[in-house]
């Protein structure tokens, strides 16, 4: 009967020292093997150059390397990179590389589909299948460095965890990853230059204020109003906007950080003088910040981006009240790779 090996990156570096002082071997190969698997990311043992013909066979004869590759690459005409990545068990999630003049921004996924239900996501169709492990979210920024590096000549510079699923639904794992991407040890790149989109679990919004979290914090809100966001996001009616609100009062207690909202204004939804009024003083819980994000429709005709006057009305309300606000333009809408059109079509 064959052992089911074991994916060699579920250990800890500490766990890997400890196997090989037990097989016989000095702990320090295990901070060796480490620097392959993680920092230089490495896929096979044999590419292990500084470890022994027999270390690398004994190594393959207990464990696996599980790694993501990527199944299929769409290029969009303003630069955007849509790929579709394919799990080590089959299944599939997108992972987008969006270029600016400046930056190159890798938006992950964090979850294989989602258990969110918001009317407006084409993720939201799929049924969450299972949360991704930490590699596997870490694999997903690897492969957008490389790609940026190749296409557009400079480093990945930020990463938002706005693909599919919800980030603190997969917290642990989600942790995990960032871990290693800031770690020198992993891919050493800034907390600051991260950002964690949630819908806004009050529960964990807590958390990460008390785990001191040093990424940036933006809530997809779309509405302050409790029966327009419940009826385009249902989980509202689980947790309602005054128990976000107070976990926002204490993430900022905590922190000291702003947060960002992402906001989409409808047709016919959240665009009259009281959706705007109500944004205008949820902004004032804690400091912070508005993008409107252009909708990208899902094509069911349901949602229709507000007119230019209903935005113009929001942005006026906002920055009269000294709140910041952008207009965020998709990209990357000709190939479905923008915000909520994730959905595995091929
Ligand atoms: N679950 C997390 C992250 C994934 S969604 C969250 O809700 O934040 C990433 C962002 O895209 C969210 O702000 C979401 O509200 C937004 N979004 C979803 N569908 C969209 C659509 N069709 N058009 C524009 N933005 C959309």
């Amino acid at each position: 009967m064959e052992i089911k090996k074991k994916d060699i990156r579920a250990l800890t570096k500490e766990q890997l020292r400890e196997f090989f002082a037990e097989n016989g071997d000095k702990a320090f190969r295990g901070n060796q093997v480490y620097d392959w698997l993680w920092s230089k990311s490495l896929h096979s043992f044999d590419e292990m150059t500084n470890i022994s013909k027999s270390t690398r066979e004994m190594l393959a004869k207990n464990f696996v390397i599980n790694h993501i590759e990527v199944d299929s690459m769409q290029k969009s005409n303003d630069g955007t990179i849509k790929n579709g990545i394919r799990l080590h068990d089959g299944l599939l999630v997108e992972s987008v590389l969006i270029p600016t003049e400046t930056r190159t921004t890798a938006c992950v996924s964090s979850q294989v589909g989602c258990s969110l239900d918001c009317k407006f996501c084409a993720t939201a169709r799929l049924k969450r299948m299972r949360n991704l492990n930490p590699d596997e979210i870490y694999d997903q920024v690897v492969v957008i460095d490389k790609q940026s590096r190749l296409y557009h000549n400079r480093k990945l510079s930020n990463i938002v965890f706005m693909g599919m699923g919800e980030p603190l639904m997969n917290y642990n794992n989600v942790i995990k990853a960032i871990d290693k991407i800031t770690s020198p040890e992993g891919l050493g790149m800034s907390a600051k230059r991260i950002t964690l989109s949630t819908s806004g679990v009050p529960k964990m919004i807590k958390k990460m204020a008390d785990d001191e979290v040093k990424f940036n914090l933006a809530v997809s809100l779309h509405s302050a109003i409790d029966e327009v966001r419940t009826s385009i996001m249902p989980f509202n009616e689980i947790f309602p906007l005054e128990d976000l609100a107070e976990s926002l009062r204490y993430w900022y207690a905590k922190t000291k950080r702003k947060v960002t909202y992402e906001y989409v204004v409808w047709d016919g939804i959240n665009d009259r003088k009281e959706d705007v009024q109500a944004l205008v003083d949820f902004c004032k819980v804690i400091p912070s910040k508005v993008n409107l994000i252009e909708y990208n429709p899902i094509d069911d005709g349901m949602f229709q981006q507000a007119s230019s006057r209903a935005l113009d009305n929001y942005i006026s309300n906002l920055e009269m009240n000294d709140i910041v606000v952008n207009v965020r333009r998709s990209r990357g809408k000709d190939i479905d790779a923008a915000c909520g059109q994730l959905a595995n079509k091929s």
